[in-house]
């Protein structure tokens, strides 16, 4: 039997994406708007903490599978802020791009460039069986945001090893490298060393 995980998003890009890496493996992956999920709040401090309470909640309502991510970008000289507040910060800020403005002032002249981005994803499979991935993508801000693909901070976030940032870098070449491709890959993985984990769900 095909066994059914909820993604506990509104977000179909993030669907798209999570169908597929997991779809191979013979998941059927069904999005927030096909089920009555509550909307929950993210309170937590952590990444780990909002995806964990995300996935639990909506184990609760549905009471089957259910993944949840949350992501943001860390800036090492800013003691890895705005992180899990990195929607909020932008929008205290003015939104995109006025907040690239309030990074470079902030930052000014600091030779300490370096960010990253964060997912966790969390997976449960009952309420207190949860499981969580984590992937990364390292880069460094420029000076001037430039470029209009991707969304978020991506126009200001020049991935490790590549010349330009994310707003120059097509979105097939991104969703390869980044922090939310890694932790699905990991889930892929999960998912493929435990099937025994599904037999009883
Ligand atoms: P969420 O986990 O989808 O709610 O994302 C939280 C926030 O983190 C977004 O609103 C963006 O500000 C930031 N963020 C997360 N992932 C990315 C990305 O891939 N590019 C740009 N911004 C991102």
């Amino acid at each position: 039997m095909t066994q059914t995980i909820v993604l506990a998003t509104h977000n179909n890009h993030k669907l798209q994406e999570a169908r597929f890496i997991l779809s191979p493996l013979g998941f059927n992956i069904i999005g927030g708007n096909d089920v009555h999920l509550p909307d929950i709040e993210e309170t937590g401090l952590t990444f780990e903490d909002n995806a964990r309470l995300k996935a639990i909640a909506g184990f609760k309502a549905l009471k089957q599978p259910v993944m949840a991510d949350d992501s943001g970008l860390c800036i090492e000289a800013m003691d890895n802020q705005p992180g899990v507040f990195s929607a909020r910060f932008a929008e205290k800020h003015g939104g995109y791009p006025a907040v690239f403005d309030v990074i470079n002032e902030t930052l000014k002249d600091n030779p300490n460039r370096h960010a990253f981005y964060v997912c966790v994803i969390a997976l449960a499979l009952s309420e207190t069986e949860v499981y969580t991935f984590t992937g990364y993508m390292h880069g460094t801000l420029a000076h001037f945001a430039s470029g209009s693909g991707g969304f978020g901070y991506d126009p200001l976030f020049i991935p490790e090893g590549m010349e330009t940032t994310l707003g120059h870098i097509p979105a097939d070449v991104k969703n390869r490298l980044s922090h939310r491709f890694k932790a699905l890959k990991q889930v892929y993985d999960f998912l493929n060393t435990h099937p025994h984990l599904f037999k009883d769900l």
